[in-house]
């Protein structure tokens, strides 16, 4: 049955099984000016996410509901996420680059060019179960002083790279982007989502997630049509669940789709969301990183195992 309640609307009935209409929306900090790039330690049970523009990361500690800073500061970090060994991969607006922190705190740059030019400021990350490691590099970070240092771009455009694991080298798997932002992979790795925020530049500009078949080989993307555009706002960062449904960040909460393309409802946000992410012990909370505050709130379905 559609409906709204004071925390989901429900836009189609295949949302009923992915909330709990009961479930409530907790607001666990509140003292970020723009939260982004949440992501999960499983074994240490924390939660690292950055606060752009005031230049740090912090941590919300699972077991004690504290929260404190975990790195200051943090070249202006955005994107992260965890790779398969439990590393930190970090992107970074500020030293325009990719980083991982290694299981004994040492930095690890994974890429902070492209054929010799800087990269403008990579936005998000995710990892591949082979090890490639997958970049937005939008200007937000250069276009001004706010969120990075401002800087004309070296490379010219704004594109999305893999770095791959063996060789470590930078390659450019779409190019034909305004401000690409966030982007997924399907729980088979066989399709990459990627939302385009370009319409923060370009009047009418792109607010949609583009979706690519991934090569045999993992190297390469085709396709790339509009999967979805955002109603409110824009898509930024998302995250998909087991079932390969995707729940995206825009300006009134987040938006749930299914892998049909339908928006089957909305988790409502009293502020714009940037960035979403599935943790907990059973991976059934969703954090939400919503401008000034981080919030959470437990669905009955689990994010994509890697
Ligand atoms: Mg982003």
């Amino acid at each position: 049955m559609a409906g709204t309640s004071s925390t989901f609307e429900i836009l189609d009935d295949r949302f009923n099984e992915c909330v709990k209409t009961s479930a409530q929306l907790d607001k666990l900090f509140e003292e970020c000016r723009w939260a982004e790039g949440p992501a999960y330690f499983p074994a240490g049970r924390y939660l690292v996410w950055s606060d752009i523009p005031n230049d740090r990361m912090l941590r919300w500690d699972e077991t004690t509901g504290t929260v404190g800073v975990f790195r200051q500061p943090s070249n202006y970090s955005n994107g992260n996420t965890v790779d398969r060994n439990g590393r930190l991969i970090t992107c970074e607006h500020g030293t325009r680059r990719v980083t991982r922190t290694e299981h004994d705190g040492s930095i690890t740059v994974l890429a902070d060019r492209f054929q010799g030019k800087r990269l403008n400021s990579p936005n998000d990350v995710v990892e591949r179960s082979d090890g490639s490691v997958w970049f937005t590099d939008p200007a937000y970070g250069i276009d001004g002083d706010y969120e990075g240092y401002r800087a004309e771009s070296e490379i010219g455009g704004c594109h999305v790279y893999r770095i791959d694991p063996v060789s470590g080298e930078c390659q450019i798997v779409a190019d034909d982007f305004v401000r690409p932002n966030g982007l997924a992979f399907s729980p088979d790795e066989r399709k990459l989502y990627v939302s385009d925020t370009g319409a923060s530049h370009v009047p009418n500009g792109p607010r949609h997630i583009r979706v690519f078949d991934v090569s045999e080989d993992g190297t390469k993307l085709s396709g790339g049509e509009v999967f979805a555009t955002c109603t409110a706002g824009s898509f930024d960062g998302f995250r998909l669940d087991y079932a390969g449904r995707i729940w995206a960040s825009a300006d009134d909460g987040v938006h749930c789709y299914h892998p049909d393309g339908t928006l089957l409802g909305k988790v409502l946000v009293p502020e714009a969301v940037a960035n979403v992410e599935f943790g907990g012990p059973r991976r059934n909370r969703l954090f939400i990183c919503a401008t000034t505050s981080l919030y959470a709130i437990l669905l009955p379905v689990t994010g994509v195992r890697r």
